[in-house]
């Protein structure tokens, strides 16, 4: 049962079709990501839903109820941002209590929100500092705060941890997710950042110049890419993808492979080592050892350049010779339009 419909959603601005006729059904309690790459309408489609921009085509209904036309005061979602846009003259208490204090919310009422609210964000010891007395992490949390204390029907995300630190980041991070298994609300959630979307997600919405291209479990769009696109947007380091006739011999040991269009290969199923069935002589480029993982970058005598992720530390250097292979078991082939198919 979808909560939340997206149907044939459209956005223009001016000339420019930046929403391309979405459809999407969200249910109630899931956690929903858009990722795309800059520019692909993530944040335009996050702001129809919010109400902040007017959906020129389609229609949008939230719990049986259309609001396609509904002004975003009355479509009962709370949206967080990556400005925080917090109030800076108001303490956190005053911040976190102005919108129910708006709605005529009863005092008493408000306290025991906002006092809950604080107790989930570890925010009770700020309620009577001002903004500019926190730090980043904690502004960010009273701007979660604040779209938690309004109890909303869906919860919006703006890439609300890239103001923050990389450490930070991280923390954040895995408070949302904490939160999200405490509140068990609908949430929408924007980022560029696909381990953000990997980690947050029960489901990953991939869009590129308006439109969705696939949408799954952050495991389903790993394994199994709908198409070049998703394949190469979804891991990092990007899925190695080669044309088929570029390494002919690293595919002998495939039984069906194609004869014509891409084949693609993660970094952790890239081999390399000694000579082995199907193997091909490759340069060393460039090591980087990050302590837990190796990445290696290597070039096939035709020039054809690959990555290998492995778990080992590496005693290989820029300038050797080495050999590669692919893992037969986890080979994956597009077409010329980089649509997937089967083996
Ligand atoms: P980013 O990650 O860079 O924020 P995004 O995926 O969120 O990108 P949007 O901000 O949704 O992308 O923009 C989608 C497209 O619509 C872009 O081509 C952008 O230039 C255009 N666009 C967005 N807002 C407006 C606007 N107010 N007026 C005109 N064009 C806009």
């Amino acid at each position: 049962m979808a909560y939340l419909q997206l149907k044939n959603i459209e956005k223009f601005f001016g000339e420019h079709r930046a929403i391309k006729g979405i459809d999407l059904e969200i249910k109630q309690g899931e956690f929903v990501v858009f990722v795309g790459p800059s520019g692909c309408g993530k944040s335009t489609l996050l702001r129809l839903i919010a109400g902040l921009e007017p959906i020129d085509n389609g229609t949008l209904s939230l719990d049986g109820r259309d609001i396609t036309s509904l002004p975003s005061s009355k479509r009962d979602l709370a949206m967080v941002f990556q400005s925080y846009a917090l109030y800076p003259h108001m303490t956190v208490y005053q911040n976190m209590s102005f919108a129910l204090k708006l709605a005529g919310v009863d005092p008493k009422i408000i306290r025991e929100k906002v006092d809950k609210a604080a107790a989930i964000l570890d925010l009770a010891r700020y309620l009577e500092r001002t903004p500019k007395e926190l730090s980043g992490g904690q502004r960010q949390r009273v701007a979660i705060g604040r779209a938690i204390v309004r109890d909303p029907k869906v919860f919006l995300f703006d890439e609300p941890l890239s103001n923050l630190d990389a450490a930070l980041r991280v923390q954040t991070r895995i408070e949302i997710a904490k939160l999200h298994r405490e509140l068990g609300a609908t949430t929408i959630y924007v980022t560029h950042d696909q381990v953000e979307a990997m980690t947050l997600a029960d489901r990953v919405v991939v869009l590129r110049d308006g439109q969705i291209e696939q949408h799954g479990s952050p495991l389903e769009l790993y394994d199994r890419p709908a198409n070049r696109f998703v394949a190469q947007f979804i891991g990092t380091p990007s899925m190695n993808v080669v044309p088929l006739d570029a390494a002919p011999q690293l595919l002998s040991g495939a039984s069906q492979a194609p004869s014509d269009g891409f084949v693609g290969v993660r970094p952790e199923h890239v081999l390399l080592g000694d000579v082995q069935p199907g193997s091909v002589p490759v340069t060393v480029e460039l090591v980087e050892s990050l302590g837990v993982e190796t990445l290696t970058y290597v070039r096939l005598p035709n020039d054809v350049q690959l990555v290998s992720r492995g778990a080992e530390r590496s005693r290989l250097q820029p300038g050797q010779q080495t050999h590669v292979a692919f893992d037969q078991n986890f080979i994956h082939y597009f077409d010329a339009a980089g649509k997937s198919r089967a083996p």
